[in-house]
């Protein structure tokens, strides 16, 4: 491979993360045998749990009973979902202060490819670790290769040798041109992707290492797998060509105003719905974006505020779609006797948009269209230039 091809990706996967924020929330779990998760008596299954608790056999996904009967003085925590997701958006902002290809796999891991950075990987590695560490108390592992998949394996990798008694805190780098030899030796079960089922499958084929499963003849791994066959192949031998794709998922798209006076006027706030969904439409379509869940946030005289969330059967940039959307959200949360002091509309879980190749244009597409060749007009003459004539009309016939 030459120099130019080769790529530095990271893998980041925070350690027993739940785990690692009920512990900040109460310090005396540290060292214990703790899992949050839920109750025995309800049908419960551990979600994470502590390394202490690791050591006595206790694993995510097992039910809590089970759990219990392997380490009778766990210690059961219920879960705080809002505190992760809070803690796991920290966590990527600083992902994303490091490079701009971010891809989120999970709420606790994420590919970050820093190709572009001239420093050695391994310093990278550390000091993202150690800036994780200082910024959210976190702790976390780090697997760096030239691949996602390598990358991947590595942090795992890590995590097992480690030897510590708490948090691993792994950085394992892989260097480029030792992809296969590192793979070589590691159990089938190892490789990303491969789950019981397959492990079975390439066990009694007489394939134990990834090493075996790379001598192993393509041919072979096709008839068996089909298509996944070759990938297979192609992974054992430590290649993977996917790219870092950035996801957009913490991410949202929205346009707020705050009315100079409160106004209970139903009218009034839907025309100036329209009005948002029209800016926040136009902003999605600049950066290529979709949006899957549409949000509409409504603050009363009384500084309450109130948001509710729709997610949509696919993804949307149109305007007339969001302000539909936005404009069913405003029935539920509108209430004749009181005043509203602002109004905002937006766009999450954003995608990238792809263009759908079929035959005919359907009538979405159709309207895309038009919506693009309209941006194009008011950003030649003004945004206020242009206004779809349904649009001016039902404005008339509102007023
Ligand atoms: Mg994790």
């Amino acid at each position: 491979m030459s120099k130019s091809a080769t790529r530095k990706i990271l893998h980041v996967d925070l350690d027993a993360f739940f785990c690692a924020v009920e512990e900040q929330r109460e310090p005396s779990l540290a060292g214990k045998a703790f899992a949050v998760g839920g109750k025995a008596d309800q049908r419960g299954v551990i979600c994470s749990c502590s390394y202490p608790a690791r050591r006595k056999g206790v694993r995510s996904a097992m039910p809590t009973g089970q759990a219990l009967r392997l380490c009778p003085e766990l210690i059961l925590i219920s879960t705080h979902f809002g505190e992760y997701s809070a803690k796991s958006s920290q966590v990527m902002e600083i992902f994303h202060q490091l490079s701009g290809l971010v891809e989120q796999v999970s709420v606790d891991e994420a590919f970050i490819d820093v190709t572009d950075l001239p420093e050695p990987v391994e310093q990278i590695a550390r000091a993202l670790q150690a800036r994780v560490k200082l910024d959210t108390s976190l702790p976390c592992s780090i697997g760096a290769a030239s691949n996602k998949l390598v990358a991947k394996i590595a942090t795992d990798t890590g995590k097992n040798q480690s030897r510590t008694d708490g948090y691993p805190q792994a950085i394992l780098c892989v260097p480029a041109g030792t992809e296969r030899s590192f793979l070589s030796p590691l159990p089938v079960r190892a490789m990303w992707g491969v789950g019981p089922k397959m492990e079975s499958i390439l066990l009694g084929m007489g394939l134990r290492t990834i090493g075996d499963i790379a001598n192993c003849s393509v041919d072979r791994l096709e008839r068996r797998f089909g298509k996944s066959g070759v990938d297979l192949h192609q992974h054992a031998l430590g290649i993977d060509n996917r790219p870092v794709t950035v996801s957009y998922e913490a991410k949202s798209i929205s346009q707020e105003v705050t009315f100079a006076r409160d106004t209970t006027d139903l009218l009034f706030l839907r025309r100036t719905l329209h009005e948002l969904a029209i800016k926040v439409g136009y902003r999605m379509r600049c950066e290529g974006l979709c949006a899957r869940v549409i949000r509409l946030k409504l603050r009363f005289a009384d500084f309450t505020t109130h948001t509710r969330q729709v997610m949509l059967q696919a993804p949307t940039d149109q305007d007339s779609v969001i302000a539909t959307e936005a404009e069913t959200l405003l029935m539920k949360l509108w209430q004749p006797d009181r005043p509203v002091r602002l109004i905002g509309v937006g766009g999450a879980n954003l995608v990238e948009h792809v263009h759908q190749l079929t035959l005919w244009e359907s009538k979405t597409q159709k309207e895309r269209k038009l919506l693009i060749a309209l941006d194009e007009l008011r950003e030649k003459y003004g945004k206020e230039a242009v206004q779809r004539a349904d649009h001016i009309r039902k404005r008339h016939k509102e007023e």
